[in-house]
């Protein structure tokens, strides 16, 4: 997923339909119509992604088990998928890496369709 689907797609897990303009990347004007000023950027910015999170992680502790059929247990799985990491990675996660985490957790994250260049040849 591009950096623009990601924070569209996280945008509407965690605000208001009502307060996202429809382009999806910007506060909805007064005037319900056009596009205010843009909306939190996920991927890039770590305090955003902390804010994001509370949806995921809940009232979770740093001290309590991972629950992995639990939304913070999933979130704290994929973070490790992500950064390739098992041990806290919560620690050095960047914002890019817990927005992709978040989409896989909540099963809207969208691979890139590979381009023909990427392919394998075929031997
Ligand atoms: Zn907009």
């Amino acid at each position: 997923m591009k950096p623009e689907e990601q924070i569209r797609a996280i945008a509407r897990v965690v605000m208001y339909p009502y307060n996202i303009c429809s382009c999806g990347l910007h506060w909805m004007q007064s005037d319900g119509v056009s596009c205010g000023n843009s909306i939190s950027n996920f991927t890039g910015d770590l305090n955003a992604m902390n804010s994001a999170e509370k949806v995921l992680l809940g009232d979770l502790k740093a001290s309590d088990e991972v629950d992995p059929s639990q939304p913070s247990g999933k979130y704290f799985m994929a973070l490790g998928d992500v950064t390739e990491r098992d041990d806290h990675p919560m620690f050095n996660a960047t914002a890019a890496q817990r927005a992709e985490a978040f989409l896989k957790t909540l099963n809207l994250w969208v691979p890139e369709k590979s381009s023909p260049s990427g392919d394998f040849p075929v031997a």
